[in-house]
């Protein structure tokens, strides 16, 4: 039987810290999750590699640096109220959720929000809510959120998830074509002023819904 605790902190040393994520909060977070729980099963012995791993519904669970990334780019306070879209596995809604006070994650496919939601209560996580439905909508009646991390790339920043963020907010998302996806950082600076940043070329499951793409690959809005 593996070592998962040592490899577990053996990635977070060589591809976390190594290669520039500094929060020590993240870095903490990353190194208390059990990755090995979130991959499909016989997967296990790859859980902490650097890399995406296929799960059920042909998806994917992203890369441990991604993930660190993006939730560090949210910069995530204790007491913080944070909404994913794009539950997948559940695993970056874990790793936010030792960092966040509560976290609202929304999956598409029911068959993954059920397993992530059993993970959940197995690993005893229960400041995460696992939601089936369109996450392009977010959740109008929790909002506003502290920050809002997106794991699927879509044609544009859906406008619901602009509204849906506190002032002061980070939402973190994939936007462009397929195969020309980059992650930006919209930060709401007061009630009508956005700023966007581009933090770089990244690949990600499109990210399907009413503010997304269509399932034919058109854009939906
Ligand atoms: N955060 C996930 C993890 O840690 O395993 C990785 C998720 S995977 C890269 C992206 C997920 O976004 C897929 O599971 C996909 O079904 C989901 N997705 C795509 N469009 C969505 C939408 N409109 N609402 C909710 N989930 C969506």
């Amino acid at each position: 039987m593996a070592d998962f605790d040592a490899l577990r902190d053996r990635m977070v040393d060589i591809h976390l810290a190594r290669r520039g994520i500094r929060d020590e909060r993240v870095l903490a977070a990353m190194r208390a999750v059990p990755r090995e729980r979130f991959v499909g099963e016989g997967l296990e012995e790859f859980a902490y590699e650097d890399s995406a791993l296929p799960i059920e519904d042909e998806q994917t669970i992203s890369q441990p640096y991604i993930v660190a990334a993006m939730i560090e780019a949210a910069e995530i306070a204790p007491g913080d109220r944070v909404l994913e879209v794009g539950a997948g596995s559940g695993y970056a809604a874990a790793v936010i959720g030792r960092i966040a006070c509560e976290v609202i994650a929304i999956e598409r496919h029911a068959r993954l929000g059920k397993l992530a939601a059993a993970r959940m209560a197995s690993l005893g996580y229960d400041n995460v809510d696992i939601r089936v439905g369109d996450g392009t909508r977010g959740s109008p009646e929790e909002a506003p959120f502290d920050a809002i991390l997106v794991a699927a790339g879509g044609p544009s920043v859906p406008e619901s998830l602009r509204e849906q963020l506190a002032v002061g907010g980070h939402l973190i998302i994939p936007v462009g074509d397929p195969g020309d996806q980059k992650l930006c950082k919209v930060s709401r600076v007061s009630e009508d002023c956005f700023e966007t940043e581009n933090l770089g070329a990244v690949m990600f499951v499109p990210l399907i819904g009413a503010q997304g793409w269509r399932e034919d690959g058109s854009r939906a809005a």
